[in-house]
């Protein structure tokens, strides 16, 4: 009974979901076709036509391409779960393996590997496709596949023994697993947040020390004014493989490392850079990264809490599609985990307007403070130069921007920085 109320339930936020998702779309390419024909006057004078018609085309083909992407995805969820897809696969791992933490681990495997070989071809479309026709793909086919089986490796170097210790403090450690699991987890963030830049990142690209000097000095008169200590200033090459540019600092307590991407210096004058900079660094001193931080490991604690309960309940398997009985005499942590992961964002996804919501909140304080310890023309010479480089449309339709944007529209954010207090 409970079962077939969790399915309805599940299906009816599926669709739900889709449906929002779709409409928001469509608004969002009605609204930047509307405004292709012009650019908007307040950028009249610094954003060329065709670049404003590039970003609009860009955005259109973008959407586009995650509205597909979502309808792909969305039969992918229910054939492994109403389909019977995970029971299918449970069964056959368990013949393979025969069961036991083996066939545990097995199944998370092999859900990862399916679910990355579906993913493949989207990911190559839109490195070699999409991005391709707009100028913005910097990768060779080489390349692509050479990260690819880097993060398959990486993924299993790191995820098999976290799974590992998750599934036997799920087996071990009584009704309380998830509460360890979360300490787990937990622990295995901050390690990744110290590991990522020093380690895993340099995997992937060339970090080299800052060299040019008079920009160096001029970003250490920044830090001292605002009060930051880093390990260090890194330029990394990014025009390997897209021509997107950005700058963030990574690591924390003495790790901090502040990083530019080649593309980023490429293009912004000194004091542009400057500015955004100090954007990043206001991230860091008005304490958005420790409250996000606080943030995520609360809502993991909740998500965890939540598991904890629903991983004995019978009907969030069969309601999903899975007998928890099957295969005989095997424990069903790791398939509790994998129903999770899935359902969980089918759940989630309405409610992503209040993280977008505390993000730009954020956006706008860290380009007030911005304005205060540098010059606020010099952000928004940076931000109009960086929109017409990603291709970002000046012109989103506002619901859309409301419900997803991390960051307020350009437009908005530069109203508010000419308005700063010079
Ligand atoms: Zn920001």
């Amino acid at each position: 009974m409970y079962s077939l109320a969790f399915s309805i339930l599940f299906v009816s936020f599926i669709i739900l979901t889709l449906i929002v998702r779709f409409w928001l779309a469509s608004r969002h390419i009605r609204h930047v076709l509307t405004h292709r024909g012009a650019v908007p006057a307040e950028f009249a004078e610094k954003i060329p036509l065709a670049a404003h018609q590039k970003a609009a085309d860009y955005t259109v083909a973008r959407t586009k391409f995650g509205l597909f992407t979502l309808l792909v995805n969305t039969l992918v969820l229910v054939g492994f779960t109403l389909l019977g897809g995970l029971q299918w696969l449970s069964i056959e791992v368990f013949k393979l393996t025969g069961g036991g933490m083996g066939y545990q681990l097995a199944l998370l495997a092999a859900f990862a590997l399916i679910s990355g070989a579906i993913d493949l071809p989207f990911d190559y479309y839109k490195q070699f496709g999409l991005e391709q026709r707009f100028g913005f793909n910097k990768m060779t086919r080489g390349l692509f596949f050479a990260d690819m089986a880097k993060g398959v490796l990486l993924g299993a170097a790191i995820g098999l023994p976290l799974v590992w210790v998750v599934l036997t403090l799920m087996e071990k450690s009584g009704d309380l697993w998830w509460f360890y699991a979360w300490l787990v987890w937990s622990g295995f963030q901050l390690l990744m947040m110290v590991l990522f830049p020093t380690v895993i990142a340099p995997l992937f690209n060339k970090f080299s020390p800052l060299e040019d000097q008079s920009l160096k000095s001029r970003i250490e008169g920044l830090m001292k004014r605002v009060g930051f200590a880093s390990k260090g200033l890194f330029v990394m090459d990014g025009s390997k493989r897209s021509a997107h540019g950005n700058a963030y600092f990574s690591g924390f307590g003495a790790n901090k490392r502040i990083v530019f991407f080649d593309t980023l210096l490429s293009r912004l004058q000194p004091q542009e850079i400057e500015a955004v900079l100090a954007h990043e660094l206001g991230h860091f001193k008005l304490k958005h990264i420790i409250k996000r931080i606080a943030m995520m490991f609360a809502i993991s604690l909740a998500f965890l809490a939540l598991l904890g309960y629903l991983k004995s309940q019978m009907w969030f398997y069969t309601g999903l599609g899975v007998d928890p009985l099957l295969p005989p005499g095997q424990r069903n942590d790791a398939m509790a985990l994998l129903l999770f992961m899935l359902a969980l964002p089918v759940f989630t996804f309405l409610f992503s307007p209040l993280t977008s919501i505390g993000s730009r909140k954020h956006e706008f304080e860290a380009d007030a403070f911005a304005a205060k310890h540098t010059d606020a023309r010099d952000l928004v010479s940076a931000l109009v130069k960086m929109y017409e480089d990603n291709a970002s449309t000046l012109t989103p339709d506002p619901l859309h921007s409301a419900f997803y944007d991390s960051h307020p529209p350009a437009s908005v954010r530069i109203r508010h920085l000419n308005a700063a207090p010079a």
